[in-house]
């Protein structure tokens, strides 16, 4: 009886123990796609109007780096999701630093709401403020004297936060926020999701000639097209927002301090941390930031100290190693070092078609780099030519996603595409393009 009673027992056992393990493999399998898939629908531009089959697609090829089923496909069948500007492309540096980025933080630290009750910004931490500091002046792509820092959820947060603190509140209508086409697609949106009565989406800049106050976005360089740029809108009552998220050496030469009144910074496109969900502003004004950090306030009560301390340190690792004896190993070497790679493929492949174009851009001497190059901007804005009429289906027949122009305020004749993704996505991708013919 003992007997059958033990062998009894170490089968259950048996069986217990693939049980686990079984449900264990599932776990790590799910929670690796997970990460390495991201987000689908934290974009609303395209959540919008898109169909279901594309939806599915987009699903299909969010698991695609590390999916078992898509990577039985083949490269040449994958679909490939280059519609978000996701900065994937810099894990591996920040991998080969290994801890020097590393942060611990015990469970009792950071639990008040407030990082330095004297300042303006209250829940700015001030080594994350010493840092921003040192990097845009070891960059030198930014004045930093005599501004405010307001830092925020990423620039997201501080676009919002702007729009409030620059908005008349005494105004009978909404003031117009406007921005050259093609601009950043979430500006619409974004502009317009809470139905404001403070301010309202207004559209093009180059076609706005309403008498008044307006409030201009200035994105520089900017997003979708990479060009460098100034205000366009001619009136005398104009407040301008400087989107300044793309100004740093891997993607633009650094030809002088950026100088002007509300500038907006993210480490999304910086360093490659977007996860983080850190920006900040550089504000002149100190009634703007005042506002702006009200605005902060009352949305979120602040932002993640951890983030903050985080974002700290990787830009001290950063400013660090671009003054520093190991300078061939900055940041910014590698990432101005894998752009150039790219735009230098990308450009063969749309020479290699036919089927498409893409801007030039003309050279300029970085002072940061000590170089001359031309721009080689985070996203490629390309054009096909001929009669295609709708570039991102066009694309999306051949398994590529991408933003269509609509979603900029421009002809669906271009199309946006990341040029951030890791190397086997972007590789795929340059092949699969030089291939399209008709
Ligand atoms: N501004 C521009 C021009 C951008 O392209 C982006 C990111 N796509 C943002 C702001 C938003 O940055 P964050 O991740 O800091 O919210």
């Amino acid at each position: 009886m003992a007997y059958i009673l033990s062998v009894f027992a170490v089968r259950n056992l048996l069986v217990l123990s693939l049980a686990l393990n079984v449900s264990l493999i599932l776990r790590v399998l799910l929670l690796h796609d997970s990460q390495d898939g991201s987000f689908n629908g934290f974009f609303f531009a395209e959540q919008k109007e898109e169909a279901l089959a594309t939806k599915i697609t987009r699903l299909s090829s969010s698991v695609a780096p590390s999916s078992p089923l898509t990577m039985a496909q083949g490269d040449e069948d994958r679909v490939i999701n280059l519609d978000h500007g996701d900065p994937t492309m810099y894990e591996s540096y920040w991998q080969k630093k290994g801890d020097e980025t590393t942060v611990v933080i015990p469970g009792w630290q950071f639990m008040s709401y407030f990082s330095d009750a004297t300042r303006l910004c209250w829940f700015l931490e001030p080594e994350f403020a010493k840092q921003i500091v040192r990097l845009h002046n070891v960059v030198g792509n930014a004045v930093t004297e005599n501004r405010h820092i307001v830092v925020g959820t990423g620039s997201t947060q501080l676009f919002q936060a702007a729009l409030y603190a620059l908005s008349p509140c005494a105004e009978a209508e909404p003031i117009s926020v406007v921005s050259a086409a093609p601009y950043y697609s979430s500006y619409p949106l974004i502009t317009d999701c809470l139905k404001s009565r403070l301010y309202k989406w207004a559209g093009d800049a180059r076609s706005f000639s309403k008498n008044g106050p307006y409030i201009e976005l200035v994105t520089s360089p900017n997003n979708p097209d990479g060009f460098a740029r100034r205000s366009v809108v001619n009136g005398s009552e104009g407040i301008l927002i400087h989107d300044l998220a793309y100004y740093w050496p891997q993607y633009t030469p650094i030809s002088s301090p950026a100088n002007y009144d509300l500038m907006l910074f993210t480490v999304s496109k910086s360093t490659g941390h977007a996860g983080m969900r850190i920006g900040w502003a550089l504000v002149k004004d100190e009634d703007v930031a005042r506002k702006m950090t009200k605005y902060i306030e009352i949305n979120t009560i602040g932002v993640s100290k951890d983030s903050q301390v985080r974002a700290a340190k990787v830009l001290k690792v950063i400013s660090d190693y671009s003054e520093g004896p190991n300078e061939g190993d900055s940041f910014f070497e590698f990432s101005y070092r894998v752009m150039a790679k790219r735009w230098k493929q990308l450009r063969e492949a749309v020479q290699q078609s036919g089927l498409f174009s893409v801007s030039d851009f003309p050279p300029q001497l970085c002072m940061f780099l000590n170089r001359v190059f031309e721009p080689q901007p985070a996203f490629a804005w390309i054009k096909c030519e001929g009669d295609i009429e709708d570039c991102e289906s066009f694309l999306r027949g051949k398994k590529i996603l991408t933003r269509g122009g609509k979603h900029f305020g421009v002809s669906p004749k271009y199309v946006r595409i990341s040029m951030l993704d890791r190397d086997k996505n972007y590789e795929t991708f340059v092949r699969r393009l030089s291939t399209i013919r008709s």
